[in-house]
């Protein structure tokens, strides 16, 4: 199969006619006639440039270089460094999926980035890969759900500071826009889920205060959006991870209290509501448990960076929330190459849209949507 497409595009291998540093370097690599063009295959590309940060997106890539962002679609001619249009004369083209991009043109543009010395720093992929598109039909809810997200940081908390200056509380909150606007799209036929947030700007939250927010929005899941730091690792450190509560302090609400035979009639009232209580706390921590699980899995399918798991841990947050409270760090901002693609809004539209399937998955499981 794969030799017959490799016929019918003229699968030659080509020699390298153009004199800039990077034509020459693309002579150790093969290159490939597709119609009358000449291409080079986008792993080349990465390759020759020493490019470690770059994505997909269903059809459009994005490459980071010199500190530019490059990008462009599949199938267009379109291209863009840092959002200025240069065009690239011929499409883009993807081929047995290895995405080819036309050698002249792509060198000429890249002859006119200058390079920049810093930052030449040890650099981690991040990259995103295809989406598809969850539509949400149905409920079986006869209340409102609510689903509130707790942007990390804020104000005069900054949270972590990358190396190259981009804060931590900035990246929660945007991050957390774009999944409130992704669940609030996807819910658009179920009004009875609520999306609110606890901050929708640069605003200074004590923990305390987004527990009491959380109990007063009698939210039924507490999301908390965070991006991870490393003392000991600020270069290397690389990974998400998503947290669930250890314990619960209190539950604020009783789902449903059924007939419990194994409750001995003589049992002071103290001890069924005592009883009662450890049973959701302990179903509120299980079902976080669940949701966690459910964000690692779905950040693992679309991030090219290493899974660190689901944990318990007992933040304040967490605890002090009385309903299914997770906490997810999306990324180090402390690695620099983290911190360029923490940078991108492609990424953190892709990191936000995969928090939201996460939570639909979540919901879908719970069947409470359809
Ligand atoms: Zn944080």
């Amino acid at each position: 199969m794969r030799l017959v497409k490799i016929a019918v595009v003229l699968f030659f291998l080509a020699g390298s006619v153009f004199s800039s540093e990077f034509a020459a370097q693309l002579k150790n690599y093969p290159s490939y006639w597709i119609g009358k063009q000449k291409y080079v295959s986008l792993q080349t590309i990465i390759k020759v440039l020493g490019i470690q940060s770059w994505g997909r997106i269903e059809d459009r890539i994005f490459l980071e270089y010199q500190g530019k962002i490059l990008k462009g679609s599949i199938g267009s001619s379109d291209f863009y460094v840092d959002d200025k249009k240069v065009g690239l004369d011929f499409p883009i083209k993807e081929i047995e999926k290895e995405i080819f991009l036309p050698v002249e043109p792509f060198d000429r543009i890249i002859s006119t980035i200058t390079p920049v010395s810093p930052p030449q720093v040890p650099k981690q992929t991040l990259a995103v890969e295809q989406a598809s598109k969850p539509a949400v039909q149905e409920s079986n809810l006869d209340r409102e759900f609510i689903i509130l997200i707790d942007p990390g940081h804020g104000g005069k908390d900054n949270g972590a500071i990358g190396n190259y200056g981009l804060k931590e509380k900035d990246v929660n909150l945007d991050i957390s826009l774009r999944l409130k606007n992704y669940l609030v799209s996807q819910f658009k036929k179920i009004p009875n889920i609520r999306v609110k947030m606890t901050r929708e700007d640069d605003t200074f939250l004590s923990l305390d205060e987004r527990v009491e927010l959380a109990k007063k929005e009698k939210a039924d899941i507490f999301f908390c959006v965070h991006t991870n730091s490393s003392k000991f690792n600020r270069w290397n450190a690389d990974g998400f991870e998503t947290y669930y509560p250890s314990r619960k302090s209190e539950i604020s609400f009783v789902s449903k209290v059924e007939t419990d035979e194994s409750i001995e009639p003589d049992t002071n009232l103290e001890t069924v509501f005592q009883i009662v209580s450890d049973l959701n706390t302990t179903s509120v921590i299980e079902e976080s448990r669940i949701l966690a699980e459910i964000v690692q899995e779905k950040l693992a399918e679309r991030l090219i960076c290493p899974d660190r798991g689901a944990k318990a841990a007992s933040f304040y947050v967490l605890r002090y929330t009385p309903m299914t409270s997770v906490l997810v760090e999306v990324g180090f901002i402390c690695n620099p190459n983290i911190e360029a693609n923490l940078r991108d809004p492609e990424v953190r539209q892709a990191i936000s849209e995969t928090l939201g399937k996460a939570i639909i998955q979540y919901l879908k499981s719970r069947q409470i949507i359809g």
